[in-house]
């Protein structure tokens, strides 16, 4: 028996996939039946969400609980209104970033960090043209301060995370 239908976007009702879709990982504050939510995960269609004009609140709400959930196996190398930088608290150290604009969660090898900032074109290759641009332009700050890995792991701020089991 199929318990879990077709994605849906909760915006316009329709049947949503991966490919044309942002899948949030937590849906509080989407106009969304919870019950029908455990049936059909909720896939915003991008048409629908970018243009959607809760998309500010719920991002935002949706970016600061991925900030404040990152505990633990995490650091935080950089947090402003637009994107947070984390940084795992084992090596070799891999990268969360998390961007306001969508409440987006982007895990990253180290190497694409420099990869990134020497070819900002070539960030986020996955994601939609409107959080790549959103990427680019907060990493931008972020880069003049750390401009490769080892900079990021000396600037982070490894209070709260569980690095001294690690060291
Ligand atoms: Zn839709």
């Amino acid at each position: 028996m199929k318990i879990v239908s077709d994605p849906e976007c909760p915006l316009c009702g329709g049947v949503s996939s991966r490919d044309d879709a942002f899948f949030p990982e937590h849906t509080d504050g989407l106009p969304v039946d919870p019950v029908r939510r455990l049936l059909h995960p909720a896939g915003l269609h991008w048409g629908c969400y970018i243009p959607w004009t809760g998309r500010p609140e719920f991002a935002r709400r949706l970016f600061a609980r991925l900030v404040s959930e990152a505990a633990g196996l995490w650091g935080c190398a950089h947090v402003d209104e637009w994107v947070a930088v984390l940084v795992s608290v084992t090596e070799p150290h891999a990268l969360q970033l998390i961007l306001a604009e969508t409440g987006r969660r982007l895990l990253i090898a180290p190497a694409d960090w420099e990869r990134w900032r020497l070819a900002p074109e070539s960030v986020a290759p996955h994601c939609h043209p409107v959080e790549r641009e959103a990427l680019r332009q907060a990493l931008v700050p972020v880069w003049v301060r750390f401009p490769d890995v080892a900079a990021l792991v000396v600037g982070t701020d490894w209070a709260g995370s569980e690095r001294y089991l690690y060291e």
